[in-house]
């Protein structure tokens, strides 16, 4: 079998969404588990449309999600991605090879003319094709128009390939994801395959590209079925071999409309933003179309490889449920190695002075805190009463838990205690707050939580929180008597 390849080929007209992801990972996914190649190419041709930041963003999402290209020019020891407008010289000569063998012809309609030509078509209730005007121009005919000023485009002639290639105006695919797909290709009208700035269009880069490039699937949302047939007809007209196509379902909101802004994060840098692990990101774009053989769902990229067949992935629409990426962001976030997640949890928490704690208290921090969180943004208020000397106190917590005389001789006893207390030793300062509770219950009746209840709010404002021990041992001596004492005044 030739070799397997395939790509990825977004458009820079926005940061990588997270359709683009799956997509980028169904084809790596392919890559991986065929022993094939994984190509990046950034379809720029619309220079309009197009921003270097975007292509930072969609370079820099890839790599974070470790979907890392396996060829494209050298940039310094590394692969840059293929980009098509730096390719912008090789299109013309295969406009030129269609032209030469009659698959193709010069279009010299003005903007004006083609717009007449569809206000026709909707007046009659008809969809627009091109009417073919240009299509048997005489060389006379050319130089006439070319000498009034005008620059010509190239149209792909539709009914001439499919006559050459096809005995019916029907032409079908095999698709590997969604089977038999057909198409009347006499619905589809002449096609612009080079403006007239001398640019490509789409559907006809894509083809030279896919073609040199010796792409062997090309694994694309289904919003790209249309262009199917216009593509193979194209491939078919140069004489070039017809990859094989699948097309994925759509990616929908959970009200299944198309995912958007107003539905919450749709780019993957977002979604990092928002505190999202690409880890958890990744693993949960890998379920929307594909199901693990072994139902469980939690699976890094390799074991996800080592599982995943095209021909299983889903063909109907997906649902994104943010609901249950956060569940499984929680579950990434809750075994994350601790270094690497104190790490990503620093743009978090730029609100605090770090240097309160050293690297190794903030890992106790982070640790505590952990659970039961679903996005890393979430730290910045579980974390709060670990920074800076003052803390706020959560609705009611005082008038309940602070402001009675039971939690005032709480407080008045615990702060009598303090100085025997070893604050270098987690260990023992859980024993210490046992004996505590225990004196309080045997003394007084009062239920142990309700005495941790009181120390709790009075050292974090809150009613819950990390362990005891970790917020003694990180807020040490000084900060605990001082809190505790303006919680007695
Ligand atoms: N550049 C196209 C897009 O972003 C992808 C084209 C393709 O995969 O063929 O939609």
């Amino acid at each position: 079998m030739d070799e397997i390849r395939v790509r990825i080929a977004p458009s820079p007209s926005g940061n990588l969404h997270i359709g683009t992801a799956r997509t980028a990972l169904f084809n790596y996914l392919f890559a991986r588990k065929n022993g094939g190649k994984y190509v990046l190419r950034i379809e720029d041709t619309d220079a309009e449309r197009t921003s270097q930041a975007y292509i930072d963003n969609i370079f820099d999402s890839l790599k974070a999600l470790g979907l890392n290209w396996d060829e494209g020019p050298d940039v310094g020891g590394e692969y840059g991605p293929y980009t098509q407008s730096e390719r912008f010289d090789i299109y013309p000569k295969y406009a030129q090879i269609l032209l030469d063998k009659g698959f193709a012809y010069e279009c010299y309609c003005t903007p004006e003319e083609l717009e007449a030509e569809k206000e026709e078509a909707a007046k009659n209730k008809q969809a627009y094709v091109y009417s073919k005007k240009c299509e048997n121009l005489t060389e006379e005919q050319k130089e006439k128009l070319k000498a009034e000023g005008r620059k010509p485009a190239i149209r792909f002639s539709v009914s001439k390939a499919q006559q050459a290639f096809h005995s019916s105006p029907v032409i079908h695919f095999n698709d590997l994801v969604k089977g038999d797909l057909h198409q009347d290709t006499s619905l589809i009208g002449d096609f612009v395959i080079m403006k007239s700035n001398g640019t490509p269009t789409y559907n006809f880069a894509v083809v030279v590209d896919d073609m040199l490039m010796k792409i062997s699937h090309i694994i694309r949302g289904e919003d790209h079925i249309s262009n199917t047939f216009k593509q193979i007809l194209i491939y078919e007209a140069l004489g070039a071999d017809v990859p094989k196509f699948g097309h994925l379902g759509m990616i929908l909101a959970p009200d299944r409309s198309k995912l958007s802004k107003r539905h919450g994060a749709t780019a993957v840098s977002e979604f990092v933003e928002k505190g999202y692990l690409t880890e958890a990101l990744l693993n949960f774009v890998a379920l929307l179309g594909w199901s693990p053989s072994d139902g469980v769902e939690i699976k890094t990229l390799d074991e996800i490889a080592q599982d995943f067949r095209i021909g299983e992935v889903s063909s109907s629409n997906s649902i994104f449920e943010y609901d249950k990426l956060n569940w499984m962001n929680g579950q990434y976030i809750k075994k994350m190695d601790i270094k690497k997640l104190t790490e990503m949890a620093k743009p978090f928490l730029k609100k605090y002075d770090l240097s309160e704690l050293s690297e190794e208290q903030l890992e106790k921090v982070i640790a505590a805190t952990r659970e039961p969180i679903t996005i890393l943004s979430e730290l910045e208020h579980d974390t709060a009463y670990f920074f800076g000397k003052d803390i706020e106190y959560d609705e009611g917590v005082k008038a309940e838990n602070i402001d009675t005389e039971q939690a005032q001789n709480i407080l008045k006893y615990f702060d009598s205690q303090l100085d025997s207390y070893d604050f270098d030793n987690e260990e023992k300062l859980h024993e210490q707050m046992a004996d505590f509770r225990t004196y309080f219950k045997e003394n007084y009746g009062i239920k142990p939580k309700v005495t941790m209840w009181t120390i709790r709010a009075a050292l974090t404002g809150r009613t819950r929180g990390a362990d005891m021990g970790v917020i003694l041992e990180v807020l040490g001596k000084d900060k605990v008597k001082y809190r505790i004492e303006k919680a007695i005044a």
